[in-house]
């Protein structure tokens, strides 16, 4: 388990994108690794992992501003452009884009909101069920438009929760062993016990954590 939040972990793209001998973009698809890395695996809308969701093959690049429109044909090959998405929220966004013609990426409530220039942890509270709300505009229209509080991302969302919760009752235990384990006068027996229910707590923590929260890119 890498160290980032458990719900739309702070992303930064890289500073620079691979460009050809004369300096353009490659076609986009090219950038596929460098985009799925910047995203860290997942998918900005809804923030499935694709370890959740089947794997990086059952991941797309989306053109965030969506190219079909005059305004965003330049924006085709730009990696700048691009960010990781799953099947179903890549699908649902389309070509919407109510901010079209405008520097900003929404428009009074409605519109996408920039994963790599903000922080959306202000626009979405995750609840403990792993229902999605909304905190502030224009969050409200991305979990209508996307569907964001669909079935399966919800259970996601509530087992990545739950798993939350196992990993943080093992630590709870394994410091009030190690405490109990320093303390002078424990008899010989106890210590014994203690020590063998460290040790597995220790190891199933770790391989619970390996197994359920696996957040690495492979
Ligand atoms: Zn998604």
């Amino acid at each position: 388990m890498t160290n980032c939040s458990p719900f739309f972990p702070e992303l930064n793209r890289r500073a620079e994108y691979q460009v050809k001998s004369n300096g353009n973009y490659y076609q986009y698809s090219h950038y596929r690794q460098e985009i799925r890395e910047d995203c860290l695996g997942r998918c900005v809308y809804c923030d499935g992992h694709e370890n959740e969701l089947g794997g990086i093959d059952s991941m797309v690049l989306d053109h965030f501003r969506p190219t079909k429109y005059e305004e965003h044909k330049h924006l085709k090959n730009d990696p700048n452009n691009l960010v990781w998405a799953c099947p179903g929220c890549n699908h649902l966004k389309s070509s919407h884009w109510p901010a079209l013609g405008m520097q900003e990426t929404f428009v009074d409530n409605t519109g996408f909101i920039d994963p790599f220039n903000e922080n959306l942890n202000e626009y979405f509270k995750i609840k403990d069920d792993g229902s999605i709300v909304a905190l502030k505009p224009p969050a409200n229209y991305k979990i209508k438009l996307l569907s964001l509080n669909r079935i399966t991302r919800k259970r996601i969302r509530e087992l990545r929760n739950i798993k939350l919760l196992w990993i943080k009752g093992f630590e709870e235990n394994i410091q009030k062993i190690e405490f109990l384990l320093k303390q002078k006068g424990i008899i010989e027996k106890i210590e014994e016990i203690l020590r063998s229910h460290l040790k597995w707590l220790l190891s199933t923590k770790s391989s619970l954590e390996k197994a359920l929260l696996d957040f690495n890119l492979y």
